[in-house]
């Protein structure tokens, strides 16, 4: 201030000389007035210059101004440096802010009061089929044109989720989403969704499975239970007495095997990969199975041809106990649906690769092509009452398909409705090995535990 005071009375006084210079007193007073009349000019320029460069708004390019406006345009260059530099960083923690929900593998949608998409992530854009650069601001149920999420979005009741078809669903693949919107700020909305296919999908299957595991023991106890009540209520001779509990038994037998079966596969399912440490020679497994089928066809009363090949001086690696249950279950069914008069065969080849595969054929009525793929889904049978009669479970194939992966092994299945079916169990090589030599006046006695006669 001083200094601003002390430069217009240099310019009076610088002036007020001139002047007096020129032309005495007159001249003198003049040239006073003329002199603050400059440094008002001048003044004012250097004012104008830096009201110019303040309305521009960027700290660079200041004006080079002494003074008073000089220390202005100085505090406000500093100011504005700290609002660009809180401005960067403002910004910067705002994209790593987005990248990380970005990042979430749910959706995220932000909708402005008007219900407009303001801002979406990837996941969101993937979900839904939304155009990042154009829908944005365009009104979210005109993008998401589910009737249940539009009155789910206009109810305003949102504490709970909303499940819906994605966009890209297909009947023979679909896609479902959850979806919840939380509301925050003034009006805005918060919309966040959830790929929740997988867990629907789990969820159908569980109750299906539910569903037909109650069905599959209901059969059986209905029966048992009129048979129960026919020995209570009705005077039998002892032969008859004798025919009711032999088919009470043979229900009671069902329902044991449908037990065990859900058993294994629940073991199957809930304990460790079996290593590949613990060695079970092959002869040892093909004598069981070979004892099983031959009781199975007696118990059936049904002639067939049995043939077991000799299996080479090989050792398996894995559980002996599943990958016996496995194969049994594949023997028993070539058993069980090869009318008498026919063949099973039953060998082990040596594939060039070294891969080793047990393999089934059978000359029984065979399966039609659109059946195959889902075989090994529980409870799938092809002919119900004839896996019925013979005892299974339509459990059987699926132990052997999670045997066999749990074992790093494949199930293969050809079959040709009239002829025949060849089910086999291809072994990666890393499970097979040359047998050692038994020790003398030892017998191949089976290790496995024996699986459930069917
Ligand atoms: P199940 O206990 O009913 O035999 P599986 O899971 O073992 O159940 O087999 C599923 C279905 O596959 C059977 O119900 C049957 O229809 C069919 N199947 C299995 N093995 C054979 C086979 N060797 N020949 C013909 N059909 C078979």
């Amino acid at each position: 201030m001083p200094w601003r005071l002390l430069s217009l009375l240099l310019c009076q006084l610088a002036g007020g000389a001139l002047g007096w210079w020129l032309g005495n007193d007159a001249g003198a007073q003049a040239g006073l007035i003329a002199g603050a009349l400059a440094w008002l000019v001048l003044d004012s320029l250097r004012g104008a210059a830096t009201l110019r460069w303040l309305r521009r708004g960027d700290a660079g390019g200041e004006p080079s101004v002494g003074g008073l406006w000089g220390e202005v345009v100085d505090r406000a260059r500093r100011a504005l440096r700290v609002r660009e530099l809180e401005a960067a960083d403002a910004q910067r923690r705002l994209q790593e802010f987005l990248a990380a929900i970005q990042t979430s593998p749910n959706g995220v949608v932000l909708l402005d009061a008007q219900g407009r998409i303001e801002w979406c992530n990837q996941t969101a854009a993937d979900q839904f089929g939304f155009d990042l650069q154009r829908d944005m601001m365009q009104q979210v149920t005109n993008l998401l044109r589910d009737p249940a999420f539009t009155a789910y979005f206009n109810s305003g009741a949102h504490g709970r989720d909303v499940i819906v078809p994605g966009p890209r669903s297909l009947p023979s693949k679909p896609v479902k989403l959850s979806l919840h919107l939380h509301p925050y700020g003034e009006g805005r909305g918060l919309l966040l969704s959830r790929d929740v296919t997988a867990v629907e999908q789990a969820e159908v299957m569980r109750r299906d499975f539910v569903a037909n595991v109650s069905h599959e023991i209901r059969t059986p106890l209905t029966v048992l239970m009129g048979f129960v009540e026919t020995l209570q209520n009705l005077p039998l001779d002892g032969e008859e007495r004798a025919r009711y509990l032999a088919l009470m038994a043979q229900q009671a037998q069902r329902m044991h095997t449908l037990v065990s079966d859900l058993l294994t596969l629940s073991k199957l399912e809930g304990s460790p990969l079996p290593g590949a440490g613990e060695w079970t020679p092959l002869a040892v497994l093909m004598a069981q199975c070979e004892q099983e089928a031959r009781s199975l066809s007696q118990l059936l009363g049904r002639k067939l041809e049995l043939r077991f090949e000799a299996p080479p001086a090989l050792e398996l690696a894995g559980s002996p106990s599943e990958l016996l249950s496995a194969m049994s279950n594949l023997v028993s069914n070539a058993v069980r649906y090869t009318p008498a008069g026919g063949a099973v065969e039953v060998q082990w080849r040596t594939g060039p690769d070294s891969r080793g595969e047990f393999l089934v054929r059978d000359t029984g009525a065979g399966i039609a092509a659109e059946h195959l793929a889902r075989l090994t889904e529980r409870f799938y049978r092809v002919d119900r009452s004839r896996s019925r009669e013979t005892g299974g479970t339509g459990l059987g194939l699926a132990i052997v398909k999670h045997v066999a992966q749990r074992h790093g092994a494949e199930l293969k299945i050809e079959s040709t409705p009239g002829v025949g079916s060849t089910f086999a169990i291809r072994f990666p090589a890393s499970r097979l090995r040359a047998a050692m030599p038994a020790p003398a006046g030892t017998s191949a006695q089976p290790a496995a535990e024996s699986a459930e006669a069917r």
